[in-house]
């Protein structure tokens, strides 16, 4: 693989082959962006550019002995350092073994490279040991910083980097992937990693679930109140599955929207076209807005331990719009 060859991100791309020719490489780097976009794959590809023996400048062959060494992770001039199995965090350790190697000249390659993934990860005394790097690296050292959120890693760190930020893929980039199923596509919200580990047979179940709930919320009369309570008992007492039937609900109702809007090319759920339709000519506007507004509360209030049976039956009645009159 070479750099033309990367699926998406090609500002990223192009952008870090320019640095590459100008022969002044950042000396710190920060890749931002979604999980699963090629981040780390962007990552490996530089450090192989940076010490590749036999492609032209900006580039790397990926056949070279430092190429594969690089790919396989077995070159003693490019070390990443990630959270261990047994840990939480990056240790303060695993930083001062890279700082020791900072000091060596490279033992093969023309340059050292240091990925760490995720870098937000680096609890602040990890941190601070490794600013003491990057703020003054030997000519020949490269650091990239992975990270899905920048802002969560320190602004000493930030300020002696340079940033690039990756965006999500779009449908015929995650097609270009190989990914062939139109459900899967749809579901991997850009996102190459999300697309390849999706379990389609345990969505659709989930799915089924929350879209009885949904059609029961926007479907029920007064008299029929108690099949309102009944489904959002069924949502509420989902426990590890909570979170992600939350998050199937949001994308529904999204689909919902988009019919609504006038924008069915949009709809996530195409292998539901009709039955989504059919449900938003009944639902309210105003009812889904509410609703999607309310999961956001839901996601947030999950990190406490939030009452999720509570949540579950609130979100019936602010979707329903005979029963949401009641609230307050
Ligand atoms: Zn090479």
């Amino acid at each position: 693989m070479r750099f033309e060859a990367f699926i998406g991100n090609r500002k990223v791309i192009s952008r870090l082959q320019r640095k590459l020719l100008e022969n002044r490489f950042p000396h710190g780097l920060i890749f931002t962006g979604p999980e699963g976009v090629g981040k780390h794959t962007c990552a490996v590809m530089v450090a192989k550019a940076l010490n590749c023996t036999q492609a032209p400048p900006g580039e790397f062959c990926d056949v070279c002995t430092s190429c594969r060494k690089i790919e396989s992770g077995t070159h003693p001039d490019v070390m990443t350092i990630s959270v261990e199995e047994d840990a939480t965090q990056i240790k303060i350790a695993q930083v001062r073994q890279l700082l020791t190697l900072l000091e060596l000249q490279p033992l093969e390659g023309r340059n050292k490279v240091f990925i760490v993934d995720p870098a937000d990860s680096l609890n602040a005394e990890a941190a601070n040991a490794l600013l003491k790097g990057l703020e003054e690296p030997p000519e020949n050292s490269f650091f990239i910083l992975i990270t899905v959120n920048v802002h969560e890693l320190l602004l000493t760190v930030r300020s002696r980097c340079q940033v690039y930020n990756f965006i999500p893929l779009t449908l015929d980039e995650i097609r270009r992937h190989g990914v062939t199923d139109e459900l899967t596509i749809r579901w991997s919200q850009g996102s190459i990693g999300r697309a390849r580990a999706l379990d389609v047979t345990r969505l659709k179940a989930e799915r089924e679930i929350m879209l009885d709930f949904l059609e029961t919320v926007v479907n029920a009369k007064e008299e029929q109140f108690q099949d309102l309570l009944a489904v959002s008992a069924e949502f509420g007492k989902a426990k590890q599955d909570f979170e992600s039937r939350v998050e199937v609900l949001a994308v529904l109702i999204a689909d919902l929207l988009y019919f609504s809007e006038g924008t069915p090319q949009k709809v996530v759920n195409v292998d539901l076209h009709e039955r989504l339709q059919k449900l938003a000519g009944r639902a309210f506007v105003d009812r889904l807005l509410r609703m999607a507004e309310f999961l956001r509360f839901i996601e947030s209030s999950l990190k406490t331990h939030a009452n999720r049976q509570m949540l579950a039956d609130v979100l019936a009645l602010i979707g329903n719009e005979k029963a949401a009159a009641w609230l307050p």
